[in-house]
């Protein structure tokens, strides 16, 4: 069995692309293996909060994982603020990280592109709490979209800096990204990924968009002028829709090409439109269900915490003794 960690943040609500490049996937694996999923709620405050939108953010989060499907009987789901060896390990690894290499990630460069007023020194050192995230439970496995390759790239590098410098603390933890669908893209602009921080609402499917609010945006969805349903690079905007298609209903991307074969987009987008609708009853049917019994939803992330705690503490022995600080 592996140890598994992936986590979101609490910004806005979650995206059509965070469950089909991550969140499928962390349903998947925690039939198998140990799997930690956090609510990363202190990554979140790289921007600004209101802070009380954000305790109902952080709380609808928890519900939409839950809506999601995850089973807080398999997995343990917490927020990371609650356990606090994710910043002590995030000062640590922090100290074995350098400048330069933080200046290279691209996360970093389009997000201070969007917040010019508020470039801080979190949205700059977010990798290095990603880190510390993931090392913290010494994971193998992190389920992901493909966005977040190079922050998983340099969380290995840092893992195994730490292991050269102070003996082997921490596995190496490897990416795990879905074969189709590892980066859904904006519906408005099919050269961008889907984001829910996405300034252009119309670009991005949210989980808890209406019926009509999903069949609009479909509608709505950039394509080409070829009108004729492909899966290639020179037809991006179709492509894309194909790839939620698929991800949803388990079609081969073959037997949606097929089905649409001599087919305008119009029909098309509708039943993609539709596809989305029908996999969206089940979570919302949840997520209300979730919403209006939060004192279990208030047991589940304490429980988490508890354990993620535990957890986090045997590795933090290790590390502090390995560099050098005394026991308490
Ligand atoms: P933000 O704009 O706030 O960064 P986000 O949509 O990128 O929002 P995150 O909380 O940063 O969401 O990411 C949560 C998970 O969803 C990560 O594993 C990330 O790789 C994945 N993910 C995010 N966007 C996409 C996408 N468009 N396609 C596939 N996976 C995605
Ligand atoms: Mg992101």
């Amino acid at each position: 069995k592996k140890i598994v960690f992936s986590g979101a943040q609490p910004t806005g609500s979650l995206t059509m692309g965070n469950y089909i490049g991550a969140v499928k996937n962390w349903k998947e694996l925690e039939e198998e293996h140990h799997c930690i999923y956090s609510i990363v709620d202190s990554h979140s405050l790289t921007v600004r909060q209101d802070p009380k939108a954000f305790k109902e953010t952080c709380i609808s989060f928890l519900v939409q994982y839950l809506a999601c499907g995850l089973n807080p009987e398999k997995n343990i789901i917490y927020f990371q603020s609650h356990v606090p060896q994710h910043a002590e390990l995030n000062w640590i690894l922090g100290c074995n990280t350098y400048v330069g290499e933080l200046g290279r990630m691209t996360q970093f460069k389009d997000k201070s592109e969007k917040h010019k007023d508020n470039i801080n020194a979190g949205l700059f050192t977010y990798p290095v709490l990603m880190a510390a995230d993931i090392l913290l439970y010494r994971s193998n496995l992190v389920p992901v979209g493909d966005d977040q390759k190079q922050h998983l790239e340099i969380t290995r590098d840092i893992a195994m800096r730490f292991n050269n410098l102070y003996g082997e603390v921490f596995p190496i933890p490897e990416i795990h990204t879905p074969k189709i669908g590892a980066r859904i893209m904006s519906l408005q602009e099919p050269s961008k990924k889907m984001s829910k921080s996405d300034d252009n609402v119309n670009g991005t499917i949210y989980l808890m968009d209406s019926e009509d609010t999903i069949l609009k945006k479909m509608k709505r969805a950039v394509t080409d002028s070829a009108n004729h349903v492909a899966y290639n690079e020179e037809q991006p905007g179709v492509k894309n829709l194909i790839t939620i298609y698929s991800s949803l209903t388990g079609l081969s991307i073959e037997e949606i090409v097929e089905r649409y074969e001599g087919k305008g987009y119009g029909a098309f987008k509708v039943d993609t439109a539709e596809v989305v609708i029908e996999f969206l009853k089940p979570f919302k049917r949840r997520y209300d269900e979730y919403i209006n019994n939060l004192d279990y939803v208030e047991t589940i992330y304490k429980n988490g915490a508890k354990k993620a705690y535990e957890l986090a503490e045997e590795t933090m022995k290790v590390v502090r003794d390995r560099i050098g600080l005394l026991q308490k």
